[in-house]
């Protein structure tokens, strides 16, 4: 089978045919239809090296998976050949006490374990077939269109965790900064869109992506850079915001935030950008929660899956084929994808 491998630190993803992997006891073998291409597999090829994350290369690249059900391992119930499934991504060890609790993207043994799931340590879906170690890692999607699907499990999952924990501040009249409408960020929008009321200001430095912001449901678009903060302030009549999401996480962004964030507010950085900001006594308005999260948890999978469902959340895809992966990367570094760009492999 054809496979998107990430074969050194610092060097672009080859296509390479490979073995098709075979389903051991409790393993499922399943045939991918779209696999997301995030940007943090560029931030793996391109700006990590060895010894900085938990894993080496060679594997295959893809973590936002869905397919269909090809082979099912000895002592697997419940599922069928031929069913649509999702990939809950982050893999824990499963039976610690917060991958009981469904958040194996906090699994209490991550560091003995190594890998982070499919595509980040282990063997991902940019490829026309994919193993998954364990049936519980399945999410069955019936209905939703996997092109759908893929992006959901982490472009969609991530800013619904992120935007999940600041909910309470999001009652009507207060304001969700969010920074960066890329692959998250146009999910964000949305997700916050159907769970609050809130005002949404979007931010990015890309003027499409600033458009998307406002079809999808932004109340106010601002283009980043020196007035930024200014604008946000306008638009807030001076206050500020209760919630500020940074999906980009580089110096500006988070220092951007900083700037925005009012007393009592939730400043959280999703993204990898490997930004810095201060942080001290006089630094921020008083009682600012900091946080970064990583991912989210399988049932929070579900309720991204059932929003997309009665239909307040769209992903807007780009299609590749799987010959054209690296083609998608390309794309997606050069800032040419507007909302996710999805490799369907058939
Ligand atoms: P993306 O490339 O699709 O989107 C990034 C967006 O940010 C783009 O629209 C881009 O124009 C915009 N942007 C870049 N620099 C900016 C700036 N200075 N000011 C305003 N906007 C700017 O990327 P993505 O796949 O959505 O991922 C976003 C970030 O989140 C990446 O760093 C990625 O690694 C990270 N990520 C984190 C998690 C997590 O669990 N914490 C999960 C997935 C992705
Ligand atoms: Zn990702
Ligand atoms: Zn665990």
């Amino acid at each position: 089978m054809r496979a998107l491998r990430f074969t050194d630190w610092k060097t672009p993803p080859e296509l390479q045919e490979i073995d098709d992997p075979e389903p051991g006891a409790g393993q499922v073998l399943i045939t991918i239809e779209a696999a997301g291409a995030c940007h943090s597999d560029l931030h793996l090829f391109e700006d990590f090296e060895a010894g900085q994350m938990p894993f080496d290369p060679p594997f295959t690249l893809g973590h936002e998976n869905a397919g269909r059900v090809e082979a099912i391992g000895a002592g697997v119930t419940g599922l069928e050949r031929g069913m649509p499934v999702a990939v809950y991504g982050p893999w824990g060890c499963g039976r610690c006490h917060r991958c009981r609790q469904g958040m194996e993207n906090y699994c209490e043994r991550q560091s003995e374990i190594g890998r982070l799931g499919g595509g980040l340590g282990a063997d991902g879906g940019m490829a026309d077939k994919m193993l998954i170690p364990d049936a519980r890692l399945l999410v069955p999607i019936g209905d939703l269109d996997p092109v759908v699907a893929a992006p959901l499990t982490d472009a969609g999952l991530t800013p619904y965790h992120a935007i999940a924990r600041s909910l309470p501040l999001l009652v009507p009249g207060s304001t969700a900064v969010l920074i960066g409408i890329g692959g998250l960020g146009h999910m964000g929008v949305q997700i916050a869109r159907a769970l609050s009321d809130a005002r949404i200001i979007a931010v990015d430095n890309r003027e499409d992506a600033l458009s998307l912001a406002s079809e999808l449901g932004a109340d106010h678009t601002v283009m980043s850079g020196e007035s930024a903060a200014d604008e946000i302030r306008e638009h807030t009549a001076g206050r500020g915001a209760e919630v500020v999401i940074d999906f980009v996480g580089v110096d500006a962004t988070m220092q951007l935030a900083a700037q925005v964030v009012k007393t009592l507010g939730h400043l959280t950085v999703v993204g990898i950008g490997g930004g810095t900001m201060e942080y001290s006594f006089f630094a921020l308005p008083y009682e600012v929660s900091l946080a970064t999260t990583y991912w989210g948890s399988i049932t929070e999978l579900m309720e991204v899956f059932e929003l997309a469902r009665r239909g307040h959340l769209d992903a807007h895809v780009q299609r590749f084929s799987l010959n054209d992966a690296p083609k998608a990367y390309g794309a997606l570094k050069d800032g040419e994808v507007r909302g996710r760009a999805v490799v369907v492999p058939s």
